[in-house]
C-alpha cells in the first residue's frame, strides 16, 4: 500500500494502482487533467482519504525545514500527508516531494525515473540585499515565481539552495 500522486494516477498501468491511497483533493485535479483517464479510474478499486488537520499541519512543517514549502501546491501537500501520517512510502516523479520525504527519513518512489537520495536544504533569499532567511511554515506558495517580497528592503524573494 502506498500513497500515489497524481502523475501516477495518470501514467502507471491501472492494474498496479489498485489497492493503493490517494488524497480526495486529487479527484478534481485529475478530472481537470484527463478527464479520460479519471472516468478509468473512477473504476478500479482506490482508497480515497481525506486529510486530517494534523497529518496538513505536520506535512507543512516537513516541508518548511527542508524549504521546498513555497513550491508545493495544495494537492503536494495532501499527499505528502498522508504518506507522512499512514507512515507509507509515496509514488512520486514532483522532486520537491521527494526531497522532503527523503528529508524527513520516509521513502518515496518515482513513477518512472530513478529518484533522487540527496537531500536538498532550501533557503529565500533576497534579490535586492541578498538577506537570507529560513522557509516559514506560513510561507506564501506558487509554483512558479516570486516568493514574496524582503521585509528590510521590499524586492522579490527567490528560493535558493542552501550553502
Ligand atoms: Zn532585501
Amino acid at each position: 500500500m502506498r500513497v500515489l500522486d497524481t502523475a501516477a494516477l495518470l501514467h502507471w498501468p491501472v492494474t498496479e494502482l489498485t489497492g493503493n491511497i490517494c488524497a480526495m483533493s486529487q479527484q478534481a485535479e485529475l478530472e481537470r487533467v484527463s478527464p479520460q483517464r479519471w472516468m478509468l479510474i473512477q473504476a478500479i478499486d482506490l482508497e480515497w482519504r481525506e486529510v486530517p488537520v494534523q497529518w496538513l499541519e505536520k506535512a507543512r512543517q516537513c516541508a518548511a525545514q527542508s524549504g521546498d514549502l513555497p513550491r508545493l501546491s495544495d494537492v503536494d501537500l495532501d499527499v505528502l500527508a498522508l504518506a507522512l501520517g499512514l507512515n507509507i512510502a509515496l509514488v512520486t516523479d514532483d522532486y520537491r516531494l521527494q526531497n522532503t520525504m527523503n528529508a524527513a527519513g520516509r521513502n518515496s518512489k518515482s513513477v518512472g525515473t530513478a529518484g533522487a537520495k540527496q537531500v536538498w536544504k532550501w533557503e529565500l533569499r533576497c534579490t535586492g540585499c541578498r538577506v537570507t532567511q529560513d522557509v516559514a511554515e506560513d510561507v506564501s506558495r506558487s509554483k512558479k515565481g516570486e516568493v514574496g517580497e524582503c521585509e528590510r528592503c521590499g524586492s522579490p524573494l527567490v528560493l535558493k539552495r542552501k550553502r
